[in-house]
């Protein structure tokens, strides 16, 4: 017969987060670009006593647990206070992604229901365009103070006047179960509608637990964070939470998400770690070549959202000095799944460059394995590919309110990428199996083929996708942006792929383009890109 054992039984709860910032870190700074076109500051003890304000205000308003409150709003404090708030009485922090279409956004705020959105001053001609199209009529907060209310034809609430109506000394965090939901965040959802992701406090504090450990991003309270990742894109990686959970300073960027801003905010407020999407670095790099400029004391970032290009990392680290972490998540996952950390033999024999290519080894809670398409388990050799499937405590178990079956196979849940996992446990994105070339039968990875092209120092940015063939039903199409000024034509480009690949895997053609589009987070929108290029293998004919 087993023992109960006989240590406290405390839930995790995203309020004690805050709580323990306030009491051991209370002089911390915490600092914001606001859309009010000034720099703030203040400490995570004022985060704290704000955050239990609102959470009273809330309250007093009549939000009950459950409840789902939606956010459009740029990384800064008055977020940061709504995440801690909202969670911690027991209602749900709905991130909303504001560069999504207004029909979108639209739908989702619909299906979350959300009782009140909290809006950044930037985003508000967004929820007047969609309002009337909104079953639950939620109250609209205005993240600003009164002097900065703007006209609208929406009764709008001041956030500080709502804000003003809590009591903060008189207020206690409820005490919620660990299994409560505290957030929820949509995929941007490619294909199909976007599927609810909902986070728990239990998930949410093992993830941003895991988060600090050394092998993933080594936090600490000598740590200056800026999440360039916004908050409204997976819990901006979870930082809100885990630079709490050691007493690191935030540095919030807000708007001002180009090369300039980014780059002034580095260095004026010492940051040490940053974190995004490889095309924000792009912006950086290229503001870094023409200026001169460096990146002050900034000694990592936490690249992942898409594969980092080797040519990336390369810049970053000899240029500038910054060790590039190439991650891998996704919003399913809270989002971190695997991180790029070295073991003990890659340092002492300095054999880690190549490795950081790979999107990283799982930390503990992760667990991973590839199949091939009975589900069958293949081999761990860094050759053999297959479906990626994950679990573990921060991955979520089915979506909220789903329209589709739960995808679950065996309680794994299938990721829809394609990947390598090496003897070391090292996996490696081949591909989002959605967007894997397949040529007569055999796999391209279009990621490998864009990585190559981006090495080439003519090219800006580059994008493969699979057209369509007549003989091999699918071949490598390469679209290109060249740098500005830079010549190079497709003879050239072709060539520099000469002995890195296999003959076959040559792109069939390259295409200099002006623009690539992105998704609301950051990828190369490789669905607009079939349907405007998918063709042109056969016809060499674009469509518009
Ligand atoms: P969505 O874009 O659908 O909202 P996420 O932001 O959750 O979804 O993205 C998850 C997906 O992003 C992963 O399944 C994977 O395909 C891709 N991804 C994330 N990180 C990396 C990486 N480092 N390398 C390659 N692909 C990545």
């Amino acid at each position: 017969m087993t023992l109960t054992g006989q240590m406290m039984d405390q839930p995790l709860s995203i309020s004690a987060l805050i709580e323990y910032a306030e009491k051991y870190h209370g002089d911390t700074e915490i600092v914001s670009r606001r859309t009010e076109g000034d720099i703030h500051r203040y400490t995570y003890a004022d985060a704290a006593v704000r955050s239990r304000q609102l959470a009273s205000a809330l309250q007093k308003n009549g939000v009950e647990p459950g409840t789902r409150l939606a956010t459009l709003a740029w990384n800064g404090y008055r977020h940061l206070e709504i995440y801690y708030a909202v969670s911690g009485i027991g209602a749900i922090c709905h991130t909303v992604n504001p560069r999504l279409f207004p029909e979108q956004i639209g739908w989702i705020l619909n299906h979350a229901e959300d009782s009140h959105i909290f809006v950044d001053l930037t985003f508000l001609p967004l929820i007047e365009a969609v309002y009337a199209s909104l079953t639950a009529k939620p109250t609209v907060v205005v993240l600003t103070d009164r002097a900065h209310m703007p006209d609208s034809s929406l009764d709008l609430v001041c956030y500080e006047e709502l804000l003003a109506q809590g009591d903060s000394s008189g207020f206690e965090w409820p005490v919620l179960d660990e299994q409560t939901a505290s957030s929820l965040c949509y995929t941007s959802g490619t294909t199909g509608n976007p599927k609810g992701v909902l986070y728990s406090h239990r998930s949410t504090v093992l993830h941003a637990w895991a988060s600090c450990m050394p092998d993933v991003l080594n936090l600490s309270a000598t740590d200056v964070i800026l999440p360039v990742v916004p908050m409204f894109h997976v819990n901006a990686w979870g930082l809100p939470y885990a630079a709490a959970m050691v007493g690191a300073k935030l540095v919030f960027p807000g708007a001002g998400l180009d090369g300039p801003n980014l780059c002034e905010l580095f260095s004026n407020e010492g940051v040490t770690l940053t974190a995004g999407v490889p095309t924000v670095w792009l912006a950086v790099l290229n503001y870094l070549a023409e200026t001169g400029g460096n990146l002050g004391v900034l000694n990592r970032t936490v690249i992942g959202g898409s594969a980092c290009p080797p040519s990336m990392i390369d810049a970053l680290q000899d240029k500038y000095g910054v060790r590039v972490i190439h991650a891998w998540g996704m919003t399913e996952m809270s989002p971190i799944g695997t991180i790029g950390a070295p073991k003990a033999r890659h340092v002492a024999n300095d054999s880690f460059r190549p490795l950081q290519e790979k999107q990283g080894r799982p930390p503990y809670g992760v667990d991973m394995k590839i199949v091939d398409a009975d589900g069958r388990d293949l081999p761990w050799d860094g050759k053999a590919y297959g479906d990626l499937w994950v679990r573990g405590p921060w991955i979520c178990s089915g979506y909220y309110k789903p329209e589709k079956p739960d995808p679950h196979e065996n309680g794994w849940f299938p990721t829809g990428d394609v990947a390598t996992i090496d003897a070391d446990g090292y996996m490696q994105i081949v591909d989002r199996s959605k967007d894997v070339v397949k040529s007569g039968g055999e796999w391209i990875s279009s990621i490998e083929l864009e990585n190559i092209a981006m090495a080439h120092p003519a090219v800006a940015e580059a994008a493969c996708i699979a057209a369509r063939h007549e003989k091999w039903d699918e071949r490598p199409l390469l679209i290109v942006i060249r740098k500005p000024g830079a010549v190079v034509d497709e003879a050239e480009l072709l060539s520099h792929f000469e002995g890195k690949i296999a003959k076959w895997w040559l792109p069939d053609a390259v295409l200099f383009v002006d623009e690539i589009p992105h998704t609301a987070t950051g990828k190369v929108q490789k669905l607009k890109l079939r349907e405007r290029y998918g063709d042109y293998l056969i016809t060499s004919q674009v469509t518009v």
